[in-house]
């Protein structure tokens, strides 16, 4: 039987839980594209997907990490910590989601590992004729800006994602503060989305010693299913989010504490040298 961490561990135990996420488009969302990064839809091979739309995980977990912040602010922890270069690596939103202490104005000697974990969110629906950039199929058509080549591409309402979001090594609080902040994922994408109001949902979870659920197992083999839990006496027994921010936040220092002790003082240069040679002088 696997359980939550007590408290917060720098050192992975093995435990994973694993939301599957469900997010509704309530309007066609218009996406404007001339980044080969910003793929929206994908051709699977497998006979069972087809063409799908598509959400990176980088947006998911980008607005996912804006909104953890959001409302760690409004509980005024850490109200400076913002996105970019002002990571303060002493929070509850920079224990979940990682920073480099280096990159960060706070100078910091140490990185942390992000415990959210995701992958693409995929439709549930095939989408016809993507292939064909004919006028109606999907609304899709190329237009030329300057010189580079930009996609227009409508995806409908109602168009229904699924996707799966991991939190490593979590804590009843981790777990109420990014499951609440899931639940208010009402409005999807940056600056190359118009109108991406969603409703976001977490139907199933598991907490498991493995990552093995899947949307690409889940979508394309719908009797391979996982057992369905109680999600939500699940979500009530958790502490509320408030409790969990605060909580999380006064566990961070001990926890802090351990990784700058962990730290050797300095690399010894000498063991990467070839046996026999002299490294005198190098340093
Ligand atoms: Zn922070």
């Amino acid at each position: 039987m696997v359980n939550f961490l007590e408290k917060p561990s720098l050192l992975s135990k093995g435990v994973y839980l694993q939301l599957v996420v469900e997010m509704k488009l309530l309007d066609d969302a218009i996406i404007r594209s001339n980044e080969a990064e910003e793929v929206l839809t994908y051709h699977y091979k497998a006979e069972g997907l087809r063409n799908r739309f598509i959400i990176p995980w980088r947006k998911v977990k980008g607005k996912l990490r804006r909104l953890v912040m959001e409302k760690q602010r409004s509980y005024n922890i850490q109200p400076d910590c913002a996105l970019k270069d002002d990571l303060c690596l002493n929070c509850p939103s920079c224990l979940l989601f990682g920073g480099t202490g280096e990159t960060s104005s706070s100078k910091v000697q140490y990185n942390i590992l992000s415990r959210v974990l995701g992958e693409t969110f995929i439709s549930t629906s095939e989408v016809e004729g993507i292939q064909n950039y004919t006028q109606n199929a999907v609304g899709e058509k190329d237009l030329m800006t300057g010189q580079a080549l930009m996609t227009v591409l409508t995806v409908p309402k109602e168009t229904l994602f699924k996707g799966v979001v991991t939190i490593k090594d979590p804590t009843k609080e981790m777990a109420s503060v990014i499951i609440d902040n899931i639940q208010r994922l009402t409005r999807i994408g940056a600056r190359s989305v118009e109108v991406g109001r969603v409703e976001t949902s977490i139907v199933n979870y598991k907490l498991s010693d493995r990552e093995d659920i899947s949307v690409y197992n889940l979508l394309q083999n719908q009797t391979q299913q996982v057992p369905q839990n109680d999600v939500a006496s699940f979500i009530a027994g958790l502490p509320a989010v408030e409790t969990a921010y605060s909580t999380l936040n006064n566990q961070i220092p001990e926890l802090l504490k351990d990784l700058i002790g962990r730290r050797s003082p300095k690399k010894d240069k000498k063991s990467k040298t070839k046996e026999g040679e002299s490294t005198a002088g190098e340093e």
